[in-house]
């Protein structure tokens, strides 16, 4: 049985250490030259906070050890108001519970040093796919050397958000595909360390929340922060709005005025850095009989905000393999039921995402969100593993991300109800005294 995987990203390449442990016969095909020889990409450096889905994911290989060996705990995030002092929010009732900021390049390098070292796995660099005919198996390559054909029994696209397999589906077969892009982009910026020290805590994730945008940083084990700007693609308070350095340098002034002292290299970066864009690719079905199939952003990219794309791309893997178990390896049978598990649960962490986003532009700034922050950390010790908040449930735990949404619901419906008894039983004590006096 040949599997080729298309991709050496994230998904791909912890992918294949999974496959090759089934003693499958694997070859991975990756566009882009080897990273680990090359220089990084300007300005897509890409800091990811790995949480509980992906650890476990790493843990099941024996991987989690050495990846987290690289990864900076943050144990909640640091509100930085236009003026005033910073503002602390843990991200667990105990205050202990951590996100891992790591290196999206450095977890790469490690993943496909653990593929290429893993028995039966091939990995070939400079191959980009261009063609596949789904019903054989056939798959053309675009290489330095001109076109490569080659064929494989199973082929899975861990190809990302703009997945070439996933075009490929949509050239031959009945798949339905929606891009839904963001009017938001991103962009990075540079805090280096001072006299060789964080310049901000590195224990926490820190955000500069601005209503209608915002930015954030997270920590490098070279006491650097890598921040990255959420703003607005068009209009008023866009990238481009911004059209020369005394402009950028006013803007930050006015509504970042603590980072324009820490970051040396403000204008440059600004000027010279990409803007990436932000999307969610949704896609059905995920697979073609039972011989070619979706994993991680191909099937299912999803917007940075709740940190969680390459941990839901990690868990896929999880799942995928977990049913290979349960069909006794039949390719045929486990593409379908890896679709079934895993698409509701795709689907419900995509909308949740969204979601946080505005929590994390505009809610976190408010009062009124950090009285009902320590409500909810109140309850959840009142009431352990009874009461569970979403950020919780989502980030330090494997509960699947549609059992998480149904749940949250739930207790918000609980949480209203008691609301409205106790909003009640004040009317009732405050009518009652009235009478009384
Ligand atoms: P990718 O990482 O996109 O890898 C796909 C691979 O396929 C690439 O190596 C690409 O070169 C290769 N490829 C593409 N086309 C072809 C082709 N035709 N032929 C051969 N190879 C091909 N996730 C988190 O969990 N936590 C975070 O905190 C987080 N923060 C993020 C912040 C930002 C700003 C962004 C943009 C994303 C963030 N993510 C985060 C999401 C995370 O980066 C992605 O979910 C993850 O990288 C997806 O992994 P993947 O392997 O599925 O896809």
């Amino acid at each position: 049985m040949t599997v080729a995987v298309v991709g050496a990203g994230l998904t791909g390449c912890l992918l294949a250490c999974y496959l090759a442990r089934r003693g499958l016969d694997v070859t991975v095909y990756e566009r882009r030259p080897d990273p680990r020889t090359g220089k990084p990409e300007r300005g897509r450096s890409i800091n990811l906070a790995i949480s509980e889905r992906g650890r476990d994911a790493l843990r099941r290989i024996g991987l989690e050890e050495r990846v987290m060996a690289d990864a900076l705990p943050m144990r909640g995030r640091m509100i930085h108001p236009v003026s005033g002092p910073l503002d602390f929010q843990p991200y667990s009732h105990d205050g202990e519970m951590a996100i891992n900021s790591i290196s999206r390049g450095a977890l790469n390098n490690t993943l496909l040093d653990a593929a290429e070292a893993a028995p039966g796995v091939k990995v070939f660099f400079g191959h980009r796919l261009t063609g596949l005919d789904p019903a054989t198996g056939a798959m053309t390559f675009e290489t330095a050397d001109g076109p490569v054909e080659t064929v494989a029994d199973v082929v899975l696209g861990a190809d990302g958000a703009g997945s070439a397999v996933r075009g490929q589906l949509l050239a031959h077969r009945d798949i339905e595909e929606s891009l839904d892009f963001l009017d938001y982009g991103y962009k990075e910026l540079t805090i280096p360390a001072v006299d060789g020290e964080f310049a901000l805590d590195p224990g926490a994730l820190h955000i500069w929340p601005r209503g209608t945008s915002m930015m954030i940083a997270l920590p490098n084990p070279d006491r650097s922060f890598t921040c990255t700007m959420f703003w607005p693609t068009g209009g008023t308070g866009s990238f481009a709005s911004l059209s020369s350095p005394a402009a950028v340098e006013r803007h930050f002034r006015a509504n970042y005025p603590d980072v324009v002292p820490l970051a040396p290299t403000l204008v440059d970066d600004y000027t010279h850095n990409p803007v990436g864009l932000l999307g969610t690719v949704r896609c059905a079905p995920w697979q073609s009989d039972g011989r070619v199939g979706l994993i991680g952003d191909a099937a299912h990219a999803i917007v940075p905000f709740y940190g969680q794309g390459a941990n839901c791309g990690f868990e896929d893997v999880v799942v995928l393999d977990q049913c290979l178990d349960e069909t006794g390896g039949s390719w045929s049978s486990a593409l379908p039921l890896f679709e079934r598990r895993r698409k509701e649960n795709a689907d419900a962490i995509a909308e949740m995402a969204l979601d946080n986003f505005i929590e994390m532009r505009d809610k976190v700034a408010s009062p009124v969100f950090r009285l009902v922050k320590g409500v909810e950390h109140r309850l959840e010790r009142a009431l352990p593993g009874r009461y569970v908040s979403r950020y919780e449930l989502v980030s330090f735990s494997t509960v699947p991300y549609a059992q998480v949404r149904r749940r949250v619901r739930a207790q918000q419906r609980l949480l209203a109800g008691a609301a409205a008894v106790l909003a009640g039983a004040v009317v009732a004590g405050l009518a009652g005294l009235r009478r009384r006096s």
